[in-house]
Formats: structure tokens, C-alpha cells, sequence
């Protein structure tokens, strides 16, 4: 069997080689039928019609996209859609539409391992880790079944990426290529909560294009160990270390999310170290205001403290950002996904 979602380029090639005796002609025009024009006419494109016993036989060995969308939750015009996976198990992505085109956030795992307080996800707890196939399946369902154009993904979906690393990187590898998706590698972003062994096997593929977020919710161990276990594995100092050692792009910077949480994280002092942090990396800071989720009983800080804490950064010379959550009615927020 031929799981194309699962498949870089070369190594569908060597299938194809191997198998039918057919090589790249024929793997760059499966690509392109599948990824860019949704499959569902592979027989017609010219490679295939002219020759009709390979189609044949290639038709019975493909595998179709692996799970179904079940349900699809819309608040304006941001989307939620949950995919149940051939196991029965379910997984959300969410369509979140920019100023000029759409960026998918995937989920890389049913649940997560890491447990972060604020986020709904952890609650699942861990169910497995996802395939190749079923990362890809989601752009793909996307895309040609629900029909949005999605330029950027992000790894910020259920699950941390770095967690199921080699399966995140080969679709990033399937999702970059330019006969298939052609999604540059600056339009995705991997969004980590601090897993350090990642980033340093990241830093080693040399990929500076490829964008790397960090959650980091605490500007000291303390606080962010009690919000975030993984720093008790790999406290801050550590964290910085692995950034610093990052092979970051001449203009590139790294995208820090921080979720603000009334009385827990969101004092001057905080954001003063958070300051002192950051400094010297070249970062793109994106504050979040905490969404409320069940058994974290917490408040969203008042804009006036997210504008405090964001002008204190300013001052200091840090590029912030305010995010306004967006899907909060339909669990779609930042640390929201999980609850099906
Ligand atoms: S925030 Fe991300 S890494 Fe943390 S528990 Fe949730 S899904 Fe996992």
C-alpha cells in the first residue's frame, strides 16, 4: 500500500521505482494531483491515462487520506474541525483566517504529555502520537475538503511537536515540497513549550527558515515550573542556552507566546524578567490573555494590565504583540483544544 500524506518526495519515488518499475516523472505527478489538485481525477492527468495498466494498479495500492471530519464549530469566520482517525480516536485543527490567507494550526498528538496548567489539552492526558499521514491528512481535509486556501501552518494544536519529532519534521518535509503543498518553510511555524532535546535536533537540520515558537508563561523558574512541568526538566537557563546556540536567520527571530494570567504570572516584576529574559535573543513577543478552562481556576487579566505589562516590555526594548484571544466560544483559543 502507497500512503502519499506519509511520503517525501524521493521516498515515493523509490516506492514507485521499486514497485512498478515507474521514478520521479511519475511520483512529481502523483504529488501534484493529490496535493494540488485534491485527487480526485489522478486517472485523467496525462502521466496516468497513457498509461492505464500502471493506473490500475496504482489505484488499488492507494491509500485514501487517513481519518474523517466529523464536525466543523465556526466563530466568524475562524473554523474548528475535528477529525476522528481510522482508530476512533479524535483530533481538532483549526482554521484561522489572516489578513491576506488562512493558517491551519495542526495537532501532532491525540493529548499531551506535558501537561501545562492553563491548557485544556493536558487534561486528556497522552494518547499516542500522530503519523506523518494524519499531520498532512489535516492541511489536506482542509484544503481540498473544506475548501480553505491555508498558506501558514503552525504546530500549535493538541500535543507537543517536539514530542513526536521525527513525524512532525518528515510533514514539514511533505508540506514544504513545491510539487506538492509548496508551503515555504517561513509560513511554518513549531511551537514548543520548551522541550530543549528539540530544539537542539532542530538547530542541527539547519533550517533557519522554518519558524520556531516557544511558550513560555513564566519569566522564573519558579513561576513557570508551576504553570509548566517541562521546566523542572529543562529550567530556563537551559531553555535560553538552546536558543542562544539556535542557528536563527540573519532578519529571523523567535515567536515567544506568553499567556497572561490574573495574579499568577502578569506583575511588573514579572514582565521586568521577563525583559531581562528575552535579552539579547531577537524575539517577536505575543502576550495572550488567559482563556479559562475548566479545573484551572484563573482569570483572564483587564486590558489595562495587558497594556501595563506589554509597555513595560516595550520600554525596555522588546517587540510585543497583543493578542486578543480569538475562539473562545467555540474552544478554539490558545490551550483550549481538547475538550471533544
Ligand atoms: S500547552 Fe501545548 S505542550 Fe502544554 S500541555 Fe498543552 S498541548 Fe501540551
Amino acid at each position: 500500500m502507497i500512503d502519499i500524506f506519509g511520503l517525501p518526495l524521493d521516498q515515493l519515488t523509490r516506492t514507485l521505482r521499486n514497485d512498478y518499475g515507474k521514478g520521479l516523472f511519475h511520483a512529481e505527478a502523483l504529488y501534484r494531483e493529490v496535493f494540488k489538485n485534491g485527487g480526485k481525477n489522478i486517472g485523467n492527468a496525462p502521466e496516468f491515462k497513457n498509461s492505464l495498466k500502471f493506473w490500475t494498479e496504482l489505484e488499488k495500492a492507494l491509500v485514501p487520506v487517513s481519518g474523517k471530519v466529523e464536525e466543523t464549530f465556526k466563530e466568524d469566520e475562524l473554523v474548528k474541525f475535528i477529525t476522528r482517525l481510522t482508530d476512533g480516536l479524535k483530533i481538532e485543527s483549526v482554521v484561522i483566517p489572516m489578513t491576506r490567507h488562512n493558517t491551519l494550526c495542526v495537532s501532532s498528538q491525540v493529548g499531551c504529555k506535558m501537561g501545562c496548567k492553563f491548557c485544556q489539552t493536558a487534561r486528556m492526558g497522552f494518547k499516542r502520537s500522530l503519523s506523518t499521514s494524519e499531520i498532512v491528512g489535516q492541511v489536506f481535509n482542509a484544503r481540498h475538503l473544506l475548501g480553505y486556501d491555508i498558506k501558514n501552518i503552525v504546530f500549535m494544536g493538541m500535543g507537543e511537536p517536539f514530542d513526536n519529532f521525527d513525524a512532525v519534521m518528515t510533514a514539514v518535509e511533505v508540506l514544504n515540497s513545491q510539487k506538492g503543498c509548496d508551503i515555504a518553510l517561513r509560513h511554518m511555524t513549531i511551537s514548543t513549550c520548551g522541550v530543549v532535546p528539540g530544539i537542539e535536533r532542530l538547530s542541527q537540520m539547519n533550517l533557519p527558515n522554518l519558524r520556531l515558537a516557544v511558550s513560555i508563561n513564566g519569566p522564573d523558574d519558579a513561576t513557570r515550573s508551576a504553570l509548566m512541568p517541562v521546566n523542572r526538566r529543562w529550567p530556563l537557563a537551559a531553555l535560553k542556552k538552546s536558543l542562544e546556540a539556535y542557528p536563527l536567520s540573519s532578519r529571523g527571530v523567535f515567536l515567544f507566546e506568553y499567556i497572561l494570567i490574573k495574579g499568577v504570572n502578569d506583575s511588573m516584576d514579572h514582565a521586568q524578567a521577563l525583559a531581562r529574559f528575552i535579552h539579547p535573543l531577537s524575539v517577536r513577543l505575543n502576550l495572550i490573555p488567559y482563556n479559562p478552562v475548566t479545573g484551572f481556576d484563573h482569570q483572564s487579566p483587564s486590558d489595562e494590565q495587558m497594556h501595563d505589562f506589554a509597555q513595560t516590555l516595550t520600554d525596555k526594548g522588546v517587540f510585543v504583540i497583543k493578542r486578543w484571544s480569538r475562539g473562545r466560544s467555540v474552544s478554539a483559543g490558545c490551550g483550549q483544544l481538547g475538550k471533544i
